[in-house]
């Protein structure tokens, strides 16, 4: 059985955001507490005891305590039950958390070259020494099994492909340390259970939806989906940014082309948006676009949300 939890649900900033004052963000903070979320990364595991996490997010410290299946063992002095990061990209938002797990303790950080290269360039990662945390490269529709500690199978099969989407932030205009081949900047994930079979998709980051696309993700289970903004445009609407979500990478929740139109009709069982800004009108439980969202059988999670497959 896999199991699979939502630590985190919104996009980078989080919900409230730090220095935000627009509509969701105010609530979040006055009102309608429940409205508040962490940074997008989710934890799976095939035998409840093991666990990786695809991204670690800058909030990882804070979703670590508020998760008690990713607390230490009773009576072990050191332990964590995490055997794995798994990075789909190099933004802020999927790597930061790294810093939170220096401690010593063991791990495995799977990610492709080119995210690879950034943490390889940028030495505050040096602080997770490899004698405890090797860094395994992953490759385009190469499957691969994440090992526990010790080195023997989890039972989990991960299958990365490329999917449309831009490189870090931070890097744009910049020389990129994993040179100037973009793909790989951008990964989705077919993350299976190997004893049943049973799978989901992982795409935090998806700037459009190819016929290819329609056609891997049809008949899933489950899918977690790029769901950053509402419309391409909001940010630059609501006098909160100059990007278009397009400009991000990022696919809108609306429109002909949008996430919710591309996947319909796919006969997905389970649609969970993820990497949630907080300019989404979406994100209010009682707007018209929250209720399109569901209308249309999406879901937009809880920080904690325990989904099993
Ligand atoms: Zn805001």
């Amino acid at each position: 059985m896999l199991r699979v939890v939502v630590l985190g649900a919104a996009a980078g900033g989080g919900v409230p955001q730090w220095n935000c004052g627009c509509p969701v963000c105010r609530k979040a903070r006055t009102e309608h507490p429940e409205l508040q979320s962490t940074q997008a990364s989710i934890a799976v595991s095939a035998d409840g005891d093991h666990w990786f996490l695809i991204n670690a997010s800058p909030d990882l410290r804070q979703q670590l305590i508020a998760t008690p299946q990713l607390h230490p063992k009773a009576g072990e002095l050191r332990h964590s039950p995490i055997s794995g990061v798994i990075l789909t990209n190099g933004e802020v938002d999927a790597v930061a958390g790294l810093l939170s797990m220096r401690e010593g303790w063991p791990f495995t950080i799977y990610a492709h070259e080119r995210v690879l290269a950034i943490l390889r360039d940028n030495s505050i990662f040096n602080v997770l020494n490899e004698k405890n945390v090797q860094r395994r490269p992953i490759e385009i529709n190469a499957a691969f099994e994440p090992t526990l500690p010790g080195g023997s199978p989890s039972g989990i099969e991960i299958l990365p492909f490329a999917v449309p989407g831009k490189g870090a932030w931070y890097l744009e205009g910049k020389v990129h340390p994993g040179g100037t081949d973009g793909a790989g900047d951008t990964l989705g994930l077919r993350v299976s259970d190997k004893a049943t079979g049973k799978y989901f998709y992982f795409l935090a980051a998806c700037a459009g939806v190819t016929d290819d696309l329609k056609a891997r993700l049809a008949g899933a289970s489950l899918v977690f989906f790029d769901g950053t903004v509402w419309r391409d445009d909001e940010l630059i609407a609501a006098g909160l940014g100059t990007k278009t979500g397009q400009g991000m990478g990022h696919i809108a929740m609306s429109g002909d082309t949008g996430a919710i139109e591309s996947l319909a009709g796919l006969d997905i069982d389970r649609k969970v948006f993820l990497h949630i800004n907080n300019s989404n009108p979406a994100l209010l439980h009682a707007s018209p676009e929250r209720k399109m969202v569901e209308r249309a059988g999406w879901q937009i999670p809880a920080d904690g949300t325990e989904i099993t497959l």
